[in-house]
Formats: C-alpha cells, sequence, structure tokens
C-alpha cells in the first residue's frame, strides 16, 4: 500500500485565500482590517524564517502586520512594557512573541501577560483551558491546523484511536485536547512511556510532536493509519525531516503529511484564522457592551 500524502500547503493555501476574501469583505463594508504584532528577539536564523513566513502570510491575507525586531539584550522589563503597551493598543489584534527567547527571559511570565483576547498563537493559560473545558475561542495554532488539515482530506476522527507523542503545553497537550474534542479516544504518550512501539502498533491515527528524528519506526505502524508528523528536525546535512520514518511508514499508512510543506504551513494559516478571528470576537464583545 502507498499512502495519500497529504498537502498541508495546498490546504494551507486555500485556507489563506478563504481568510483574504473573508477580510477583503470587510474592508469593502468599511471595517478595518486585522492587525498583527509579531516581537522577535535576536537573530535566531531559524525565528527569522518563521517569522519572514508570517509576514508573507499576512500580506497575502491582508492581514497589517507590525514588527518589534528588538535585541537579543532587551530586558523582561522591556519587554513586558511592549506587551502592556500592545494589550491596551485598541488597533493591535494579535501579539506574537517568536520563541525561543534568550535565556534571561521567563517564557512563561511573558505568555501570561498577553491579553488572551489577542493571543493569536493560542498559548495562554486560559485559551489552553478554554479548549479543555470543550469551549474553545483562540486555539493554539499547530493542533488545529492539524485538525483542519484531517477535516479537510475528508478524515472522520470520531471514534479514532489516535496517540499523540509530546505532551509539551504548545504542541503536544494541545493536540490531544484537539483530537479529545473531536472525539477520539486519546493516548499521550512522552519520555516517560514505556513501550512507545506498542502504543503506536494500536493506534488508527499518529500524531508526532516529539523533535525526534526517525524516533517512529515505519513498521511500527498499522496498516491502514493516518500519520500526521509535526516534527521539524535539522539532519547534520542540513536537511529538514520528521519524527517518522517517512519512506516505510508511507508504504504502510492510508494517509501521511510529509516535512516540510505538511503540518508546517497549516501553522501560519491557522495564525492568521486567529487573527481575524482575534479582531472579530473583541468586536463582538464591544458591541454587546453598553
Ligand atoms: P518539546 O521539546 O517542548 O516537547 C517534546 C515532547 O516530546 C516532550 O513532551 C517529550 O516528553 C516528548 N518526547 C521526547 N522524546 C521522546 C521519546 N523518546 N519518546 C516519546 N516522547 C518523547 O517540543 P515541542 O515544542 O512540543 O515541539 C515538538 C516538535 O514539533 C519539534 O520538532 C518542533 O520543531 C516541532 N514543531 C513543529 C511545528 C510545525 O508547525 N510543524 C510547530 C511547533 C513545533
Amino acid at each position: 500500500m502507498s499512502a495519500h500524502i497529504i498537502d498541508g500547503k495546498q490546504i494551507a493555501s486555500q485556507l489563506l485565500e478563504d481568510i483574504k476574501a473573508n477580510i477583503d469583505q470587510r474592508v469593502q463594508a468599511g471595517k478595518r482590517a486585522p492587525c498583527l504584532a509579531v516581537i522577535l528577539l535576536g537573530d535566531d536564523p531559524a525565528s527569522a524564517i518563521y517569522v519572514r513566513n508570517k509576514r508573507l502570510a499576512c500580506e497575502k491575507t491582508g492581514i497589517v502586520s507590525i514588527a518589534h525586531n528588538l535585541p537579543a539584550s532587551t530586558s523582561q522589563e522591556e519587554l513586558f512594557a511592549l506587551i502592556r503597551q500592545l494589550n491596551a493598543d485598541d488597533t493591535t489584534d494579535g501579539i506574537l512573541v517568536q520563541s525561543p527567547l534568550p535565556h534571561h527571559i521567563d517564557e512563561t511570565e511573558i505568555l501570561a501577560l498577553i491579553d488572551p483576547a489577542k493571543d493569536v498563537d493560542g498559548f495562554h493559560p486560559y485559551n489552553i483551558g478554554r479548549l479543555a473545558v470543550r469551549q474553545p475561542l483562540l486555539r493554539s495554532c499547530t493542533p488545529y491546523g492539524v485538525i483542519k488539515m484531517l477535516q479537510a482530506s475528508g478524515i472522520a476522527l470520531k471514534g479514532l484511536d489516535a496517540v499523540v507523542v509530546g505532551v509539551s503545553n504548545h504542541v503536544g497537550r494541545p493536540m490531544g485536547l484537539e483530537l479529545l474534542l473531536a472525539g477520539c479516544t486519546v493516548t499521550s504518550c512522552h519520555r516517560h512511556t514505556k513501550d512507545l512501539a506498542t502504543h503506536i502498533g494500536r493506534a488508527d491515527l499518529i500524531v508526532a510532536a516529539a523533535g525526534k528524528a526517525g524516533l517512529i519506526k515505519g513498521e511500527w505502524i498499522k496498516p491502514g493509519a493516518i500519520v500526521v508528523d509535526i516534527g521539524i528536525n535539522r539532519l547534520p546535512d542540513g536537511k529538514i525531516t520528521g519524527d517518522v520514518d517517512f519512506a516505510v511508514a508511507s508504504q504502510r499508512a492510508s494517509h501521511i503529511t510529509p516535512v516540510p510543506g505538511g503540518v508546517g504551513p497549516m501553522t501560519v494559516a491557522t495564525l492568521m484564522e486567529n487573527t481575524l478571528k482575534a479582531l472579530e470576537l473583541r468586536e463582538q464583545a464591544s458591541s454587546a457592551r453598553v
């Protein structure tokens, strides 16, 4: 069997077009376009690429993006002050702080300071909590992107035995919550899991988010399973690869996502969707006030 390769780039591109159409309509009706503030500290090359991709997606959709490129030496207090200012600015709809942050900055405190209504990454404990209680508002971009990608591929999730590998706050954990919300029976595996191969071997759907190249062996995959690879790993030769042994897994799975060109573009597209949604939610909230 040879798996259907899920084209995340194409699905994301369609989503960006839909968002653009929505924003064009707003602007034609005299409303303003959404505005995303992107904060980047230092000059990490991978972060610079991610930020550039997000800026390009803003350009494609008509979202105004405002870059705050700060030196790596920026103090936590200075970053706090900027976030407070953006929280208070009515024309800023989304605030994104690109990770990783320099070691002297406490990322947890920074993310907690962002107004949850402008938390377009969906990382704030309030937004993760909303997802946990089945009332999602701004959803973590990568897990939400995975769900949208599976839905666009016509995959019915209800009742599937899903295994998520990785339980980080930003990726694996909200991924498990998304799949639970979608009606899957979810198992979360992590670095202390005793027998990863057995869990993988009985899964209908595997979502890999460990950041370990080759961790998921192709022969572990149950024939016909769906495989989503979130991992992004740079090999010594500079190539990018996922967590799953793609060559063998793609001979056993029914559907599989490639790396690159799978989940990555969906993450950027759902960020755009969240930015538009953040504006709409704040407009609704302000029109409901008397
Ligand atoms: P992380 O390091 O914070 O978390 C890794 C998780 O993997 C942990 O929960 C850990 O317990 C688990 N893990 C590690 N080794 C394991 C093992 N041997 N067996 C089972 N579980 C193991 O990383 P993260 O921020 O969650 O990111 C995970 C991966 O996803 C990275 O490669 C990252 O680059 C990638 N990522 C991709 C996108 C995208 O858009 N495609 C977005 C975010 C992150």
